[in-house]
């Protein structure tokens, strides 16, 4: 099979040929019909993540069809359409997995991380951690749903009832988040890179109250912000937005370091969190709303030998969507 191979950090990925993958027990052997292109595969590819696995196939926004099934996989059936999100697998039996927070893993395997992910023709995934995809989306569409939607929700969840909420960064996780945030009656402020007018008006054009610059104070205080660019400045910028007993979520997987910050800023209860990873829950939760919103992804096609180019358009600022790659 055709794949595109991460052998060294810090480099381009190459495109290889490579013997098709042989499902393991409780394996599904997947057929790729589309892998969205994540921030995290940026971070992957940087060497920004500690421990990656090298040589390493990126990718963990997949929706492929199931072609075989290996011992004892009898959750789906070849030809079913199957979604394969970043937590690929877990161990079941650590503290965290015991009490339902399966995402804290404490030896967890990470699809296009720590094991193979989506950016090829074919790949293997456990059933368990396979997402059934709801039938009113091709394939294409869905493919960003499963990470910057599912972490994007878990991260809007976070911000419990937040009516006025802020969200910094307005890419791809953002316009889905957006759209949930609006269909449960939230008011949504949101936050560009400054000078980015079109990311401005395009976050207007999804319903936003109000959209500026991340160095702007909002008209109003907020009562949650989610921050999902990178950018450890946000941290301090979105607390002096909040009220009291607000909230800061950073939602994304790496981040700057937080520069110094005076007390006053997080005083009066505010509180600053982070999302990592997902749960099995999370992808069912969403997977549940998103038809009824309906959540649309807005997406940029790229033909998967184009993978680099797809990240460096990630990486420049320059998607207003989410890139998504098809074998
Ligand atoms: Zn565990
Ligand atoms: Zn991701």
């Amino acid at each position: 099979m055709r794949a595109m191979v991460l052998f060294e950090t810090h480099t381009a990925l190459t495109e290889t040929q490579l013997p098709e993958p042989v499902p393991s027990v409780g394996e599904i052997l997947v057929r790729v019909e589309a892998c969205a292109v994540c921030r995290t595969d940026l971070h992957v590819v940087d060497g920004e993540l500690p421990n990656p696995q090298l040589p390493i196939i990126p990718g963990h926004e997949i929706v492929g069809r199931v072609i075989a099934t290996g011992q004892n996989a009898r959750r789906y059936a070849v030809g079913d359409r199957v979604g394969i999100p970043w937590l690929g697998r877990t161990c079941g039996v650590c503290t965290y997995c015991k009490a339902g927070m399966e995402n804290l893993c404490d030896n967890p395997q990470f699809t296009g991380y720590t094991r193979n992910g989506g950016y090829a023709e074919f790949t293997t995934a456990d059933e368990r951690f396979a997402v059934p995809i709801p039938q009113m989306y091709s394939d294409t569409e869905a493919a960003p749903l499963l990470c910057a939607g599912l972490i994007g929700f878990r991260s809007l969840v976070k911000t419990g009832d937040a009516r006025r909420l802020g969200i910094y960064g307005f890419g791809a996780a953002a316009h889905l988040v957006a759209q949930v945030a609006l269909y449960q009656g939230r008011e949504l402020y949101a936050f560009t890179r400054r000078g980015d007018v079109e990311g401005q008006e395009f976050a207007r054009s999804l319903g936003a109250h109000w959209a500026g610059s991340s160095s702007d104070l909002p008209p109003v205080k907020l009562d949650a912000a989610i921050i999902f660019a990178p950018v450890g400045s946000l941290v301090p910028q979105a607390l002096r937005a909040l009220r009291k007993g607000g909230i800061v979520v950073c939602g994304g997987i790496h981040m700057s370091d937080i520069p110094q910050f005076p007390y006053e800023l997080l005083w009066g209860e505010r509180e600053i969190c982070s999302v990592a990873n997902l749960t099995r829950k999370d992808a069912e939760d969403f997977m549940t709303i998103a038809p009824k919103v309906p959540v649309r992804a807005q997406i940029e096609l790229f033909p998967l030998v184009e993978a680099n180019e797809a990240l460096n358009r990630l990486r420049t600022g320059k998607l207003h969507g989410a890139a998504v790659l098809q074998p």
